[in-house]
């Protein structure tokens, strides 16, 4: 469903025609920026209960006043980006959407690409709901009461089964949480796809190098950095559901390809950039220390011991995984070799991130255009990179989802503790 309303600017009288696509979703805060004087107009659509406004009026609608000129358009819809730039009758966010579809995934496993998409934010609102209950659920678990944890778990889930608190029994409850609550940003193939071989060359680096492994596993654990790795990760599920408003777009660019790099249009019906920018540096980082898991295991299967790194292009191989942990994201990259897990490099986009942590940008929020100045160059900035706020929570969408994938891996190490470790000691395996 379409409405179509006119709303009048309180600061400077600006007529904006706006067409707004109704989502699902019980509460929609939708925000634009008046064309005429800059100022932020919000509307707040609430279900059955009305809509509120701020910072304008609504004033009558009629088809005659489609013909006159002085007033400015926008269409507004929380789901979907916004391509249109002007007016078009039934050309409406959710048609054109809906047409941007790649031809490959028009149908998948025969239902829609908009029904799947339906289905996902379906969930998204189901737990978008609940997100402080998240929050708080994943706070218990690094805890030391796990009964607890077990207790709200399962009241959480709604489930009927009662598992054990055996550390196995609980890793797995909470794999199960955050499968359950990440069901809307993920392609569950995908997941399947990446995490299903963990475990595989977790077992087979224990066969085939189990003292080299135990000492590797027993390092990232005695030092603490496996635990607080996790609770930090655990910290982000939470933090995810208070930018979805900004995501469900980004989401939707699952079925249409690239579409977010069209930068002149492609446009996310909230303001709010200042909320998101931090969620993105603080998943690069937490994806960067992550990597240090990826390289230690890297290093295992290639040379058999996880300080054990390949010189790199530039110079002399590093010492220890140590200094690996101490360099910065790109830098990581160069000394992953033939590297077991795949990591996308746009994904890590350095010049967007120093920029972005180094407040070297400037964002339009009337184009919603973000300018990142990714070297320091003194007072000039000539190196520019831009992007849209769509791609930048595309960007944050796809980091989420690598944080998630090797957050995987974190279960699997555990997983090695609970159900080898402690179960079979090494001097009983004759390694
Ligand atoms: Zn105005």
């Amino acid at each position: 469903m379409n409405i179509n309303t006119v709303i009048s600017c309180s600061t400077c009288d600006a007529k904006t025609h706006c067409r707004i696509g109704m989502s699902n979703r019980v509460f929609q805060p939708l925000s634009f920026l008046c064309e005429g004087c800059g100022t932020a107009i919000e509307i707040d659509i609430k279900g059955m209960r009305g809509s509120g406004l701020r910072n304008a009026v609504e004033i009558e609608f009629d088809r005659d006043f489609l013909d006159q000129q002085d007033h400015y358009f926008i269409d507004l819809h929380l789901d979907f980006p916004i391509w249109s730039t002007s007016y078009v009758m039934g050309r409406t966010p959710y048609l054109v959407a809906s047409q941007m579809v790649d031809k490959n995934k028009i149908l998948i496993n025969g239902i829609p690409a908009v029904e799947v998409f339906r289905i996902r934010l379906d969930i998204l609102n189901h737990f978008g709901e609940r997100f402080n209950e998240v929050k708080q659920l994943l706070k218990l678990y690094p805890r030391s009461n796990k009964e607890l944890f077990r207790k709200k778990a399962i009241e959480f889930l709604r489930e009927d089964r009662s598992p054990s608190i055996a550390p196995e029994d609980i890793n797995l409850l909470l794999y199960t949480v955050l499968s359950r609550v990440t069901l809307a940003f993920l392609e569950q193939r995908t997941v399947e796809e990446v995490t299903s071989g963990y475990p595989q060359i977790i077992m087979q680096l224990a066969q085939t190098r189990r003292n080299k492994f135990d000492e590797f596993y027993h390092y990232i654990k005695d030092t603490g950095f496996l635990d607080s790795l996790q609770r930090d990760c655990l910290s982000l599920y939470g933090r995810i559901f208070e930018i979805e408003l900004y995501l469900r777009p980004a989401i939707f660019l699952d079925f249409c390809t690239g579409q977010e790099g069209k930068k002149s249009s492609a446009k996310v019906s909230k303001l709010g950039f200042e909320h998101c920018k931090d969620m993105y540096k603080d998943l690069s980082e937490i994806v960067g220390r992550q990597l240090a898991l990826v390289a230690g295991l890297n290093n295992l299967i290639h040379r058999g011991d996880h300080n054990s790194f390949l010189a790199s292009k530039d110079g002399a191989a590093l010492s220890s995984l140590d200094k690996f942990a101490n360099k910065v994201l790109s830098e990581k990259l160069k000394y992953l070799d033939s590297c077991w897990y795949k990591i996308d490099d746009e994904l890590l986009n350095t010049g967007i991130r120093n920029s972005i942590a180094h407040y070297t940008f400037e964002y339009d929020e009337g184009s919603q255009i973000i300018t990142c100045y990714p070297n320091k160059e003194g007072l000039r900035q000539d190196t520019k990179i831009e992007i849209t706020f769509l791609s930048f929570m595309r960007m944050i969408l796809v980091q989420f989802r690598e944080m998630h994938y090797l957050r995987h891996l974190i279960k699997s190490l555990f997983y090695y503790e609970y159900l080898v470790l402690k179960k079979q000691p090494q001097s009983e395996c004759g390694s």
